[in-house]
């Protein structure tokens, strides 16, 4: 592959309906790789196979073909590769400690444990020098998950929208989790390991994976991969300030049935101050106007009835 070629990605988690704010994620995603003359890709982030059925990947798939957006590769489904992940836990357990964590959901989110600002909590270590004894003796009551340590260590990175960013792992993120209890890979492991098997060189994607973004360099780094460029995209929300859900309420596969595909791009892309108004327009007539320094840093109104703004 040349090693100039851009390549983007759309990695959408199939867990429900795909709604306006995941399309213009989509579509930016596109936009962005496609401006650079580089291919696209999209993958389904299925790891929870049981939240992530089939159908709701097709819908997706069919609801991103309807406006346009298509793989320039075939499409990964991250519940076919468990081999893969596994494989890179493997190579991470020889370059730092992996631990098996028996703590249950009450012990993590007990009084007393730090809050992160993601929802998290940063990880007290209790299962991280345990005895050879210790471990056998939980292991008989429960299935852990595997933690990675993390060093007192500051990441810092420079994202295409939101500037400067840095954090210390040890302070601000922890041990964090690569398998789940139940032996699904996190996926912060996933999208990792995808990302650097597909030579994903730059990522636009949702706000809200911000604060993600150091421990998955963290992990590109012991796993010797390649850091892609991030754009993180302010989230979309109402009228009335909410976050859109993946609820049929919003649900863009509902907007195509009243909507051209031409008139949901031109709002989106009107929404993102792409187009100066929200004119039907095709995707790729997009190309030449993207700039992703036009792309707002504070969140986006998006109104799915079309035509009532505030
Ligand atoms: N699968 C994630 C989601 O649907 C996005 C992951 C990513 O873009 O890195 O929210």
């Amino acid at each position: 592959m040349d090693s100039k070629t851009v390549i983007g990605r759309f990695a959408p988690t199939p867990s429900g309906f795909m709604h306006a704010g995941n399309l213009l994620c989509a579509m930016l995603a596109y936009l962005s790789a496609k401006s650079k003359g580089g291919k696209f890709i999209i993958r389904i982030e299925d790891l929870d196979a049981m939240r992530c059925p089939r159908s709701a990947a097709m819908d997706i798939i069919n609801t991103l073909q309807a406006v346009g957006i298509t793989s320039d590769e075939p499409m990964l489904w991250q519940s076919e590769r468990t081999a893969v992940y596994q494989a890179a836990a493997q190579k991470l357990a020889a370059k730092t400690q992996l631990y098996p964590c028996y703590c249950s959901r009450a012990e993590l989110h007990a009084e007393g444990i730090t809050r992160l600002p993601d929802g998290g909590i940063l990880y007290p270590k209790t299962c991280k020098n345990l005895s050879a004894e210790q471990k056998a003796e939980r292991e008989k009551r429960v299935k852990p998950s595997l933690r990675i340590s993390v060093p007192d260590e500051v990441i810092s990175f420079t994202d295409g929208i939101c500037g400067e960013q840095s954090q210390n792992l040890a302070e601000h993120c922890g041990d964090f989790i690569i398998r789940r209890s139940d032996g699904v890979y996190a996926y912060q492991l996933a999208v990792v390991v995808d990302d650097g098997e597909s030579g994903v060189t730059e990522v636009v994607r949702g706000a809200d994976l911000l604060y993600d973004t150091p421990r998955q360099i963290y992990l590109q780094k012991l796993l010797g991969l390649p850091t892609p460029q991030y754009y993180h995209i302010p989230l979309v929300c109402d009228a009335d300030g909410r976050k859109l859900s993946k609820s049929e309420g919003d649900s863009a596969q509902r907007l195509l049935k009243t909507h051209s595909p031409q008139q949901i791009i031109g709002e989106l892309a009107f929404a993102a101050n792409i187009l100066d108004e929200p004119k039907p327009v095709d995707i790729d007539d997009l190309i030449a106007l993207y700039d992703a320094n036009k792309v707002p840093k504070e969140r986006i109104v998006f109104n799915s009835e079309f035509g009532i703004r505030n």
